[in-house]
């Protein structure tokens, strides 16, 4: 099975994609954390992209695409994945498709996650990870005391691109950019809807109701 997990920044992929991972045992590919461990390795990469993603803005096509490349290609793509962050252009969701025609694989797929979008900018700036397991918390809704993760007591830390200002382009970059793969994704008949205002588990048992199906 391979999935799509498609909205807005903040919206709760991340979050809902490692659940979704770990229930159907699928290598959970999230395009924002490859390029930030890129940036964290100082590879030559992660210095080209930092200013990029410091500023919310895309990195280009040709580099995700090959990123794709590699990481669908691999044996631990073999079980299916769920795509988190990716594609977020029109040229980027073609290229995709083409990939898995040559793989002889298909989207099964695109569960669409819907929140308002004053309330996706309040969560983008509670958001927080921890450092050690990447569970993602937002200190809105979840205990935390001391900036210390309650999964597993690693510090807290804030994305440098969650700050107020690079949140308002991020959300203009998805509106001009990456909303149009959703009528791509519709053309198809591979859209799901799914309101993600709800708690983490009511958000899961509508997506799992749709990938039971
Ligand atoms: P995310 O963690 O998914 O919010 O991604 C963080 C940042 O990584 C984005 O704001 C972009 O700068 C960059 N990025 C992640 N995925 C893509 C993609 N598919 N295309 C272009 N840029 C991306």
């Amino acid at each position: 099975m391979n999935i799509i997990l498609f909205g807005p920044p903040g919206v709760g992929k991340g979050t809902q994609a490692k659940l979704i991972a770990d229930k159907y045992n699928l290598k959970h590919i999230s395009t924002g954390d490859i390029l930030r461990a890129e940036i964290q390795k100082n590879t030559e990469l992660g210095n080209k992209i930092k200013s990029i993603l410091e500023a919310g803005k895309l990195v280009s096509d040709d580099i995700m695409i090959e990123i794709i490349r590699k990481t669908i290609s691999s044996d631990e793509s073999k079980n299916g994945i769920i795509l988190d962050g990716f594609p977020r252009t029109v040229p980027q969701a073609i290229a995709l498709n083409k990939l898995f025609q040559e793989l002889n694989g298909k989207i099964n797929f695109v569960i669409y996650l819907e929140v308002d979008e004053e309330q996706i900018i309040k969560r983008l700036e509670n958001r927080f990870s921890c450092e050690n397991c990447g569970k993602i918390v937002n200190t809105l809704i979840d205990k935390v005391v001391d900036m210390i993760c309650p999964s597993c007591g690693g510090r807290l830390i804030k994305r440098d691109d969650d700050q107020p200002a690079t949140i308002l382009n991020r959300m203009k970059v998805y509106r001009d950019s990456t909303e149009p793969v959703k009528n791509y994704y519709q053309q198809q008949n591979l859209l799901f809807f799914v309101d993600g205002s709800g708690s983490v588990n009511e958000v899961f048992e509508q997506i799992d109701k749709i990938l039971g199906t």
